[in-house]
C-alpha cells in the first residue's frame, strides 16, 4: 500500500514537473523598438502604398530536414480527412531571413540552425530524447547566420524570432552576445511539457545575453481573437509584427514591404503549403491548436483583402 502511494505520488510530481516547465528560464522584458497599430491603418499603409517597398528580404535555406506530418498538419482536421492524409513523414526545409532596412540596417529574422547544433548537438545541450524526436540525424545543413553575415558589410542590429522552437534558435551560437533578439510577449514563459526536454538547448543559446525584447502589441486590437495586434515596428510602415499566438503563445508573423511588394511570413501558424492552401492549422507540434487555428485564419483572411502579398509559409518553399 505504501509503496502504491509513493510511486504514485512520485508520478503525480514528475507529471506537475513536466507541466511546470517553462520555455527558457531567460528573461524578457518590454521592447521600446515599434509601436501598436491598428489592422484598419496598417492595411491602409498596405492599400496607399506603391507595390514596391523600402526593405530588402532575402531567404536563406539552413537545412533540408523531415518531420512527422501529424505534427505539422491537423490530421484530425476534416479537411485533412477528406483529402486523404494520413500519418507519415514529410520534406521540410528550415529558413532564416535578411533583412535591410534602408536607414535602420540589417536585420535576421530566426537563424535556422549553426553548424555546431547541426553537427554536434550534444555540445549544445540537445539531449538523447530531443536529438531522436526532432530526427536531428536526418538533418541535411546547408548553412547557418555565420555564413550570411560573413558576406554583409555592416553589423547586424536585431534577431526578430517568430518563435522558440529550437529550429528557429537553433543558429543563435552564430550571433554576436550583444546582438538585441525580439519575440512576442509570454513566449519565454509558455509552460509545455515538452520544454522538459528543449530547455536545456534554450537556456544555452541564450547563455550570456541580455534580456529578450517583447513586441508591444498592447492597445493594437480591441480583441485579439478577432482582429490581428500588428506593432510597425521602425514606426514608418515598412514591417510590421502581427501577433499570432497559438503555435506557441508569443508566436509572431511578420509583414514586409519589400522591394518586390508586400510578404508575409506566418511563421509556424502554418509549416506547410498544403496547410496554408487548404486553411489547416497545424498538429502536434502547436500547443493550443484552436487559437492556432484562429491566427491562421486571421492572416489568411489579410491575404484575401490584400491579395499582392506573396505569402512565405514556416518551412516550405
Ligand atoms: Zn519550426
Amino acid at each position: 500500500m505504501g509503496i502504491k502511494f509513493l510511486l504514485l505520488g512520485a508520478l503525480v510530481g514528475l507529471l506537475l514537473a513536466l507541466q511546470a516547465c517553462t520555455a527558457t528560464s531567460h528573461s524578457e522584458e518590454a521592447g521600446t523598438l515599434g509601436r501598436p497599430i491598428s489592422m484598419a491603418a496598417m492595411e491602409r499603409i498596405l492599400d496607399h502604398a506603391d507595390q514596391a517597398g523600402p526593405v530588402e528580404l532575402q531567404t536563406f535555406n539552413s537545412a533540408d530536414w523531415i518531420a512527422d506530418l501529424s505534427g505539422l498538419v491537423n490530421l484530425d482536421n476534416p479537411e485533412a480527412k477528406s483529402a486523404g492524409l494520413s500519418a507519415r513523414e514529410e520534406p521540410i526545409q528550415v529558413y532564416l531571413y535578411a533583412l535591410r532596412h534602408p536607414t535602420r540596417g540589417l536585420f535576421l529574422i530566426d537563424t535556422g540552425f549553426s553548424a555546431q547544433m547541426a553537427h554536434d548537438p550534444g555540445s549544445l545541450r540537445a539531449g538523447l530524447v530531443m536529438r531522436h524526436e526532432m530526427h536531428l540525424d536526418r538533418l541535411s545543413f546547408h548553412l547557418g547566420p555565420a555564413n550570411v553575415l560573413k558576406t554583409e558589410n555592416e553589423p547586424l542590429r536585431g534577431v526578430f524570432l517568430t518563435h522558440m522552437h529550437p529550429d528557429h534558435i537553433g543558429g543563435l551560437s552564430e550571433i554576436p552576445l550583444d546582438t538585441p533578439i525580439y519575440v512576442g510577449p509570454g513566449e519565454t514563459k509558455e509552460r509545455h511539457w515538452t520544454h522538459f526536454f528543449t530547455r536545456a538547448v534554450t537556456d544555452r543559446a541564450l547563455e550570456g545575453r541580455p534580456a529578450l525584447k517583447t513586441w508591444n502589441f498592447a492597445g493594437a486590437a480591441n480583441d485579439p481573437a478577432q482582429e490581428l495586434a500588428a506593432v510597425d515596428i521602425f514606426s514608418d510602415g515598412s514591417v510590421f509584427a502581427l501577433s499570432v499566438p497559438g503555435h506557441t503563445r508569443g508566436s509572431v508573423a511578420y509583414l514586409i514591404r519589400t522591394t518586390h511588394g508586400p510578404v508575409l511570413l506566418t511563421g509556424d501558424t502554418s509549416h506547410t503549403r498544403w496547410g496554408w492552401e487548404h486553411s489547416v492549422e497545424p498538429g502536434s507540434f502547436s500547443s493550443d491548436r484552436v487559437r492556432n487555428r484562429i491566427s491562421l485564419l486571421q492572416l489568411k483572411a489579410l491575404v484575401a483583402r490584400h491579395p499582392q502579398i506573396q505569402v512565405l509559409v514556416g518551412h516550405q518553399p
